[in-house]
């Protein structure tokens, strides 16, 4: 059976790309305008509108709601935020915990929405589980562990070689921390509920509508200008290709590979009964899923980074990332050697300098932007997009500050990418270092991080 390369990503496969809604049909006045219809975009408008149902927003869409990271990802809905200790550093160990907390809480809410709504995205709340393989990993599962549980996530357990087993039966798993605050979804389920309910909800979506200029105000697209006292920026991995934009955040590859459903003996084998979402401690990490159809899809890396900021178009991947996907398929699960893949594609994240995700709103020019959120979006969206709303809510003189807009993530400024050819070069070492590293790892069993590792990490202010 032939691999499916690209066509968006698998889960638009089973869905069927959505036809797209009507593009701007010219110059509009809202009160807020939104670019881009991932989950940033969709979230906000949907609290927006529901905080204050009169408001009229606009949101604009470049090709269709759902086409980007959002309906291409693993499904991971889980309380990681990136740049967590680097707030605690900045802010003070109780306002991390804080940012911790309300992520934790921010996995409830997207249960309790979806419910609500009536959106069917295959959720099943199983927690994470994070293995580990070698020594190495070992010793880091142990540290991060104890740094979760110093951040409060105190329902958080270490798992030895048999619990582990009792959980997934992944092949030389040595440990694993598993937390109750994760979920499986299936994305492109849950990215098209949310374009639905926000329409429902009065909110004018606009597709197949690029925006080539945010300027104060100004939303500027080939068909005309939307003009509205707040423009907020939602294009994540896309963001380098908006004007003036081009060094923001970095547009990062990540890839994913999907079996065909697997038969009920091979899950007797594998267990996977909870349906956690499944992860590892190597530098160059994985993670995967079981399918609502008993599938197992499975993402990492690849090429991590295009010359220039490129974007793919239609998520299409390169053979020997698949052939990588495929090596650590079979390494966690050697039944599965000779398995069909039935799908392959790849999207793109947003990274910013100091990999730390934000959400602002300028005040002197209404104009508002969150993302960066390296990979760990899907919960992270819903928060950024509740705070939106409270900053918006604030500036306008509705409502003071709130919880949420005095989280230490917003209003957090970084420093733009260094230019090319400096940007390709740098990200192409950072993961040759960790591949590198994993690779040393695994074959030498030492129990300790190797220094260029850590040193990549320094140098990427990753960590
Ligand atoms: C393969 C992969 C796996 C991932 N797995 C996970 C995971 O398991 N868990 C997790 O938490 N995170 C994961 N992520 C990250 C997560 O999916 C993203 O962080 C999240 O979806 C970002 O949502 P967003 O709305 O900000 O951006 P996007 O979903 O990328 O949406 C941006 C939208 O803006 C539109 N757009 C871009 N430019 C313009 C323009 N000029 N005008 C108008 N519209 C524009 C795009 O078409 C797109 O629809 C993964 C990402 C990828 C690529």
């Amino acid at each position: 059976m032939d691999t499916i390369n690209g066509g968006i990503s698998f889960w638009y496969a089973q869905e069927g790309i959505p036809v797209p809604r009507e593009p701007l049909p010219g110059d509009t006045a809202a009160d807020v305008c939104i670019v881009g219809g991932g989950y940033t975009g969709l979230w906000t408008a949907y609290y927006l509108k529901k905080a204050v149902p009169f408001l009229n927003i606009v949101v604009l869409e470049a090709k269709f709601c759902g086409y980007g990271a959002s309906g291409r990802n693993g499904g991971w809905l889980y309380n990681g935020i990136a740049g967590r200790d680097r707030y605690a550093r900045l802010h003070g160990h109780d306002a991390a915990v804080r940012l911790q907390q309300a992520m934790n809480d921010t996995v409830t809410e997207v249960v309790k929405v979806t419910a609500d709504e009536d959106i069917d995205a295959d959720i099943h709340q199983g927690g994470v589980l994070e293995v580990a393989h070698t020594p190495a990993q070992l010793a880091r599962l142990k540290a991060f562990h104890a740094v979760e549980i110093a951040f409060g996530e105190t329902d958080r357990e270490l798992y030895g070689a048999r619990e582990t087993a009792d959980r997934i039966r992944v092949t030389g798993a040595v440990a694993s921390s598993w937390t109750p605050h994760g979920a499986r979804l299936h994305p492109a389920k849950l990215a098209k509920g949310l374009a639905d309910a926000v329409e429902r909800l009065g909110v004018r979506i606009h597709e197949s509508t690029p925006v080539t200029e945010i300027k104060p105000k100004h939303a500027i697209t080939p068909y005309g200008t939307v003009r509205a006292p707040y423009v907020l920026r939602c294009t994540e991995g896309f963001t380098a290709s908006l004007k003036s934009q081009r060094r923001t955040w970095l547009p990062m590859n990540s890839s994913m590979i999907v079996t065909e459903p697997l038969p009920a003996s091979v899950w007797d084998e594998i267990g996977w009964q909870n349906r956690e979402t499944l992860g590892d401690m190597a530098h160059a990490y994985m993670y995967a899923q079981r399918t609502a159809d008993d599938r197992i899809a499975i993402g990492g890396r690849g090429v991590p980074y295009r010359y220039g900021s490129k974007t793919d178009n239609d998520g299409r991947t390169h053979p020997s990332t698949i052939a990588a996907l495929r090596d650590i398929l079979t390494r966690f699960f050697p039944q599965l050697a000779g398995a069909p893949i039935s799908h392959a594609w790849s999207g793109v994240l947003g990274v910013p300098r100091d990999w730390c995700a934000t959400v602002t709103l300028d005040r002197s020019t209404g104009l508002g932007w969150a993302g960066g959120y390296v990979g760990s979006g899907v919960a992270t969206s819903n928060l950024a997009a509740r705070t939106l709303r409270d900053l918006i809510q604030q500036d306008s003189g509705q409502s003071g500050p709130t919880e949420l807009t005095t989280l230490p993530w917003v209003n957090h400024k970084v420093r733009t990418w260094e230019p090319e050819p400096l940007r390709w070069l740098g990200v192409h070492a950072l993961y040759a270092a960790y591949r590198r590293a994993d690779h040393h790892e695994a074959t030498t069993h030492t129990p300790t991080t190797p220094r260029l590792a850590t040193l990549a990490n320094r140098i990427s202010g990753r960590h």
